[in-house]
């Protein structure tokens, strides 16, 4: 019985060791980031745990980020397709949202698809 007991507090270490270390590889981004990129440059990194209204000022023109309820959005631009502000709001890793007309792209970075996460924060 001892035995068994050993091995059944082994995996519990190592199952919450995996745990405690996926989560220190994700504590730069809790909740997600909404990374913005001018031209393939980064322009600003977002929060999506904080509400923010973001400009982004191009040579082609304008866009406006906002971050709300935990997604990011582009509200407003000046560009002729407006495909940018009709795309809906993006909240999952790897989710994007690209202005071609102004080399503009919005892209979410770390885990908003990890619950728990959101709990820890
Ligand atoms: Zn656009």
């Amino acid at each position: 019985m001892k035995r068994w007991d050993v091995v059944v507090v082994l995996v519990a270490l190592a199952v919450a060791g995996g745990l405690y270390f996926s989560g220190l590889l994700r504590a730069d981004t809790p909740g997600g980031v909404a990374v913005v990129y001018v031209n393939g440059v980064e322009k600003a990194r977002l929060s999506l745990l904080q509400d923010t209204e973001y400009r982004v000022e191009t040579e082609h023109g304008y866009n406006i980020v906002v971050v709300k309820d935990g997604k990011a959005e582009i509200i407003d631009a000046d560009c002729p397709d407006k495909i940018c502000v009709n795309h809906k709001p993006i909240s999952f890793r790897k989710e994007s949202i690209t202005c071609l007309p102004h080399k503009v792209v919005v892209e979410i970075e770390g885990g908003n698809e990890n619950s728990v996460d959101a709990v820890v924060q």
